[in-house]
């Protein structure tokens, strides 16, 4: 199939694209590098020898938009682009909701005049908000506490509508929980511009000496080692979840909303140590007061994507840990 992937130069749209094209599909990326870099681009081709499609451009102008979906004779489009930073949409939420939301809405309008149907969205666990009870599932209530959040609620939302109205649209709203690890040629990783607030990718910063040492927000909540605990996915299990989706939807019309983690979860100090075994190295780090907002604890319920899509995490916490080290330690070179 062509597969258009918005957003596809990315930490998990360039993962995605790799596994794509491994597996016989026709790859597009579309991104306006505002958080990539061009040389993502290469990587892919490199690790797949594949040729793989490029256009330079926001998802916000539609008729570009729609002209590459008909020009690559797109079948289905994996919406990835967006803004990610969790603080920054509180204190930029128009921005957020211009990008996101408006990006989104954009999307839909280019694919209905090019007649494409059949769409996996980037969603997010932050739909959820404070846990009610854990795991969560699919039926959680939801109600997100940030505005990068309710972006990605907004858009759910907006998905499901659009596909009562017309029952032909084969929609998947994937929920991710926390994305970590690299492709195993250490050629493609996270590499967020700026300073990083997610933990593997400040783990990373310290490694390579941008950041003197990892400060741990917290060893005073209610969990076995005091830090907190998260549902981290290796990003190629990831991949393999949007490649489940494309497939299952061929017969599945409607909008379906799917949990994407491993099911578990596990701690800072937990990370920490599988890191520190994979790459032999020390990590300089203190124990400071909590994040604001930050939970104890979350991680999937992730059945339903085991039973109706036939996928489910398989790589470990040390797989991600030596992926992330490998890919750590070629971006030093
Ligand atoms: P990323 O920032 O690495 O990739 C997003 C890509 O989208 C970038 O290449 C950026 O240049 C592009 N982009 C942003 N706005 C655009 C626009 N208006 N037009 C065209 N391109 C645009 O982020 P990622 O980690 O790969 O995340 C991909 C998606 O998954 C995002 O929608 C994100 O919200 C979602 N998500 C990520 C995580 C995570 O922890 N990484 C967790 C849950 C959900
Ligand atoms: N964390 C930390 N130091 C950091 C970044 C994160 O101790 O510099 C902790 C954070 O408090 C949380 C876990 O690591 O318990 C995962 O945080 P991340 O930001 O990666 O994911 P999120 O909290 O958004 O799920």
């Amino acid at each position: 199939m062509n597969i258009l992937l918005t957003g596809g130069m990315g930490y998990i749209g360039s993962h995605t694209a790799v596994l794509l094209a491994n597996t016989g599909h026709q790859v597009h990326i579309y991104d306006n590098l505002c958080n990539s870099s061009p040389s993502t681009l290469e990587r892919i081709q490199k690790i797949t020898s594949k040729d793989i499609g490029f256009t330079e451009g926001d998802v916000r102008d539609t008729e570009k938009l729609a002209d590459v979906l008909r020009k690559e004779k797109i079948g289905a489009v994996i919406h990835l682009a967006g803004l990610k930073a969790v603080g920054e949409s509180s204190q930029k939420p128009i921005e957020y909701y211009a990008n996101n939301v408006q990006g989104s809405i954009s999307l839909i309008q280019a694919m209905q005049s090019a007649g494409i149907n059949t769409l996996v969205f980037s969603s997010s666990a932050t739909v959820y908000g404070d846990p009610i009870y854990l795991p969560y599932d699919e039926e959680h209530p939801t109600k997100p506490t940030n505005p990068y959040g309710r972006n990605k609620l907004q858009i759910e939302d907006m998905l499901r509508d659009l596909s009562v109205s017309d029952k032909e649209w084969k929609i998947s709203c994937l929920r991710y929980f926390n994305p970590v690890g690299a492709h195993e040629s250490g050629h493609i990783g996270e590499d967020p511009n700026g300073i990083p607030n997610n933990l593997m990718p400040v783990i990373g910063q310290v490694v390579n000496g941008i950041l003197p040492s990892l400060n741990i927000f917290g060893n005073d909540y209610d969990t076995p080692d005091g830090t907190g605990k998260r549902d981290y996915i290796h990003v190629m299990d990831l991949a393999e979840g949007h490649l489940a989706a494309l497939v299952w939807l061929q017969s599945n019309p409607g909008c379906h909303n799917f949990n994407l983690g491993s099911g578990d979860s596990y701690s800072v100090l937990d990370l920490l140590y599988h890191f520190e075994q994979a790459s032999g190295l020390k990590i300089p780090h203190q124990v400071v007061g909590r994040r604001p907002g930050d939970l104890p604890e979350y991680y999937a319920k992730a059945d339903k994507a085991e039973k109706l899509l036939g996928w489910k995490a398989k790589k470990t916490l040390s797989d991600i840990c030596s992926s992330s080290w490998l890919w750590i330690k070629s971006s030093k070179n």
